[in-house]
């Protein structure tokens, strides 16, 4: 039998060829005790996924931080090719955000911030597409959905959070890497800014303006 405080390591590796019945009967015999291998394994994935969505989620809003941004993108990439979805991806930073924290305060800000979270998930569909901060008031989301659909979000989120951010918007195209969908979005954002902030823009109007050339 085993003391109660004690550690007991053993390496599996040094059990060869062992199947998982017989892995728990040998581990049972060794520690003397009732070993439920897939309860333990079982529990061991639940710890190991809740670990990788905290290292994925920003802690102020809840989003998806960069690091799950990058994840989700080229899983979204890839799933979109492959299966020949629609993708698009949304560009949004706050307007004149650093004004509103010299007036205001840091903790006002940082209310916004949690403001502005709140109207993205308001506006796209849970468990399906992401929303993410992916810098100080630079957020995104990755919307399994036509431009249509894209610009319905977009309009939603301006309208709750009384236009006080610009967005700009890109359909993935067939064949393009994942770099070009992200410099059209931020071609986009820049220019839904150039043109005044408080509005979305979409690359149809870089298409438009090549077209045009
Ligand atoms: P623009 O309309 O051109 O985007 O102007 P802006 O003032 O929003 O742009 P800028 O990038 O100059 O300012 C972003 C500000 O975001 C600056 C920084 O102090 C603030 N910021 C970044 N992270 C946080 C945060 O976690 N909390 C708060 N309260 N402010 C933050
Ligand atoms: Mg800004």
């Amino acid at each position: 039998s085993v003391p109660d405080e004690a550690v007991i390591v053993i390496d599996i590796r040094t059990i060869p060829n062992l199947r998982h019945a017989e892995l728990r009967a040998e581990l049972e015999r060794q520690l003397g005790v009732d070993v439920e291998l897939e309860t333990l394994l079982e529990m061991k994935k639940t710890e190991l996924n809740k670990s990788i969505l905290a290292a994925q989620t920003d802690a102020l809003t809840g989003l998806y931080n960069r690091s799950g941004y990058d994840t989700r993108l080229r899983e979204a990439f890839l799933r979109c090719k492959h299966q020949g979805e629609q993708l698009c991806l949304m560009m949004l930073d706050l307007d004149k955000f650093k004004e509103i924290n010299d007036t205001h305060g840091h903790q006002y800000g940082d209310e916004y911030l949690k403001k502005m979270a709140n109207a993205m998930r308001a506006s796209v569909r849970e468990h399906v597409d992401h929303a993410c901060r992916i810098g100080g008031d630079e957020f995104a989301i990755i919307l399994y959905s036509d431009l249509t659909i894209a610009k319905r979000a977009a309009g939603k989120i301006l309208g709750l959070f009384e236009n006080r951010c610009s967005i700009g918007i890109a359909r993935m195209r067939e064949a393009e890497s994942v770099e070009k969908l992200v410099g059209r979005a931020d071609a986009a954002l820049y220019e839904a800014k150039h043109q005044g902030r408080g509005r979305f823009v979409t690359d149809e109007v870089q298409e438009a303006r090549a077209k045009a050339v």
